[in-house]
C-alpha cells in the first residue's frame, strides 16, 4: 500500500513537470489527454510494480551466485570502489546489456511479439515510457542488470547494507525514460551524442517505411542512455534536425490492455504483419 502510495506521488509530480514542459516546448501539437492515455495510465503502475516483483528472486540468485563464483577476484576489488565510480561504471555497463536485451526484442520475433506494445504508440509523451508489456521489461532489465552484477558494480542483495547503484540505476533509468519518450522538440547539440535526449528516441520510434518487417525497420538508438553505445555497434541515427513524421509499428497491436497483456503469449495478434497497412 505504502508502495502504491509513493508511485502515485511521484505520478503527481510527472504529470504537472511534464505537463508544462511539453505545453511550452511541445514537438507535435496534440491533446495532453490523448489517445490510449488512460491503458498508458495503467501501464504506468503495472509497470512501477510488475518487474520489480518479478525480478526479485532471479536478481537474488544471480547476485549471490555471482558473488560466490568471483570472490578473491577482480570482483572483489571492484566492490570496494566508492560508490559513485561504481554508479558511473554500472551506469554505462547496464546500457552495453540493455542495449543488446532491447536488439534482440526486435530482432527475434518471440520477443518482439511483447516489445511490440511499446512500438504501438502513435503519439509520444511522457507517459509512453511505461507503456510495455511486463515479459518485455524484465527481459530487457535482466539484460542491463546481468553485467553490473556480474562484474561486481551492484553488491548482492540482501547484505547487510542495502546498496544504492541497482537502486540508482533503476530509479534514474525510469525517470530518464519519460523524458526520452516526452513530446518536447529540444535539441542539445553534441550531447545528444552522449546522453539520450526525446529526439535520439523518437527516432527509435519512427514509424518509417516499415517495408523490410515492422520489428526490422525500427533498427536503430536502441540504447536507453548512452546514444555512443549505438554509435560503437553502427544503430545511431541521429539527424541534426529532423524529427520523424510518423510514429508507430505496422504489427497488429490489440487496442484493450487485457489483450495488450496476453495476446503475446498466444503468438498471434502482435506477430509481424506481413502486408503493408499503410495510410493512404
Ligand atoms: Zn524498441
Ligand atoms: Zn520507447
Amino acid at each position: 500500500m505504502r508502495e502504491i502510495l509513493r508511485i502515485s506521488a511521484l505520478l503527481i509530480v510527472l504529470v504537472a513537470l511534464f505537463g508544462m514542459l511539453e505545453r511550452v516546448w511541445g514537438l507535435h501539437r496534440q491533446k495532453f489527454l490523448r489517445k490510449a492515455f488512460a491503458t498508458d495510465l495503467a501501464y504506468y503502475f503495472i509497470t512501477a510494480l510488475v518487474p520489480r516483483l518479478i525480478l526479485l528472486v532471479p536478481l537474488a540468485v544471480l547476485s549471490a551466485f555471482a558473488h560466490h563464483l568471483f570472490a578473491g577476484t577482480l570482483y572483489e576489488s571492484v566492490a570496494a570502489w566508492p560508490t559513485g565510480l561504481r554508479l558511473l561504471a554500472a551506469a554505462v555497463v547496464s546500457d552495453v546489456g540493455a542495449y543488446w536485451g532491447h536488439r534482440w526484442s526486435h530482432e527475434i520475433p518471440w520477443l518482439w511479439r511483447f516489445h511490440a506494445v511499446h512500438h504501438s504508440a502513435e503519439e509520444m509523451d511522457w507517459l509512453v515510457g511505461s507503456r510495455g508489456h511486463p515479459v518485455d521489461l524484465v527481459f530487457t532489465r535482466l539484460c542491463g542488470y546481468l553485467p553490473m552484477y556480474l562484474l561486481g558494480l551492484a553488491q548482492p542483495m540482501g547484505g547487510p547494507k542495502m546498496d544504492l547503484v541497482p537502486v540508482l540505476v533503476a530509479f534514474l533509468g525510469t525517470l530518464w525514460g519519460f523524458f526520452v519518450h516526452a513530446n518536447l522538440r529540444w535539441r542539445l547539440g553534441v550531447f545528444e551524442w552522449l546522453i539520450a535526449t526525446p529526439a535520439f528516441h523518437h527516432w527509435h520510434h519512427d514509424r518509417g517505411d516499415q517495408a523490410g518487417g515492422a520489428a526490422s525497420q525500427l533498427n536503430k538508438n536502441y540504447a536507453a542512455l548512452l546514444p555512443w553505445v549505438d554509435g560503437l555497434f553502427g544503430t545511431l541515427h541521429l539527424p541534426k534536425r529532423e524529427w520523424p513524421a510518423q510514429y508507430g509499428t505496422d504489427t497488429r497491436v490489440p487496442e484493450s490492455l487485457q489483450d495488450q497483456l496476453l495476446q503475446p503469449f498466444a503468438g498471434q495478434a502482435a506477430t509481424v504483419a506481413t502486408e503493408q497497412i499503410r495510410p493512404v
